[in-house]
């Protein structure tokens, strides 16, 4: 198999390590280049995603070129792994740079206590890269051990997903305990909560009808509280939780009191501000990124708007 083939599967590993180094001036600089795989985006800008579709169009086309250049870039970058394999191929061959092929004992001498030091991913790859060609065995090895590392970040990667699930299942639920509230004043149900190092510090339901304003939203009246209570206007590092997607109106406070997360349950077909009606967390902001989970406990949220509406026609009907 060709040597760009066997690192497909490692690219994105590969791309995620040298992101931070992607600059205009370390890829070709032919413009051709350029217009083939990004077109007119900015190469500072590009995505690891980006990438990969440029490297797997390029392994399509039989072109070498970016391939050469991501290999390039990571071998670079792991100086250490190229002083451990030196050192210890010198001390086969004080001329190591000749050295093609070893044999099974001089790969196990090379590779003994690297994995440990360099995580056996990457000394699956340096293996592959760094031109001795090293016994079929000891490479199969290699990417068993490689292939069960990537296995197992994969499942830290889903257990963190899934601790962040339950906290913030946890929290929507006191967001609804407010919609609740809302509901039994004859309010349109919708609750919201503020949590500042996984405590809530504000709490607020609906009260348009109650106060006769259109500005009352839990949202709304959630960040007044939040900041009269920490004496702040900034409510930096504070997730707001809350049962509807967010309106323009909220998503405005919410940008500018710099919360940091927001997350909702169920859409707002006819006013939500995050992609129902407009988007406007999705244009994006010099100073300020609000990140943004939705439709998390989304069917107890919008049972509990469509029992209200029900409920007030059903009433209207009989008056
Ligand atoms: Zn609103």
């Amino acid at each position: 198999m060709h040597q760009f083939q066997i690192l497909q599967p490692w690219i994105p590993h590969i791309l995620t390590a040298i992101k931070k180094e992607i600059k205009n001036e370390h890829l070709p600089s032919a413009p051709a280049f350029h217009r083939t795989y990004f077109g007119s985006r900015p190469l500072n800008r590009l995505t690891t995603e980006e990438l990969f579709q440029a490297y797997e169009k390029e392994l399509s086309t039989g072109n070498q070129e970016l391939c050469e250049w991501v290999i390039s870039r990571w071998v670079f970058k792991h100086g250490d792994l190229y002083e451990h394999f030196a050192k210890r191929l010198s001390e086969l061959n004080p001329n190591f740079e000749e050295i093609r092929q070893i044999t099974e004992a001089q790969a196990e001498y090379i590779l003994d206590g690297a994995a440990q030091a360099f995580g056996p991913i990457n000394l699956y790859l340096f293996s592959i890269l760094n031109g001795v060609v090293f016994p079929e065995v000891i490479l199969t090895r290699l990417k068993e051990q490689a292939d069960a590392a990537q296995k197992a970040s994969a499942c830290t990667a889903a257990k963190a997903q899934c601790v962040q699930q339950q906290i913030d299942e946890r929290f929507m639920r006191e967001a609804l305990k407010e919609a609740k509230k809302a509901y039994a004043k004859d309010e349109v149900p919708v609750g919201a909560v503020l949590v500042h190092a996984g405590e809530i510090i504000a709490r607020g339901h609906n009260q348009v009808e109650l106060l006769q304003d259109a500005t009352a939203h839990a949202e709304m009246l959630c960040i007044t509280s939040a900041a009269s209570a920490i004496g702040n206007w900034r409510l930096e590092e504070m997730t707001l939780y809350t049962t509807l997607e967010p309106c323009a109106m909220c998503a405005g406070a919410l940008l500018a009191s710099r919360v940091q997360r927001v997350v909702w349950a169920a859409p707002d077909l006819r006013l939500g501000a995050n992609g129902s009606w407009v988007d406007l967390f999705a244009l994006k902001h010099p100073m300020h990124k609000v990140s943004i989970t939705g439709h998390v406990l989304e069917e107890e949220a919008a049972a509990l708007m469509k029992s209200f509406f029900q409920e007030k026609r059903e009433r209207a009907v009989v008056d």
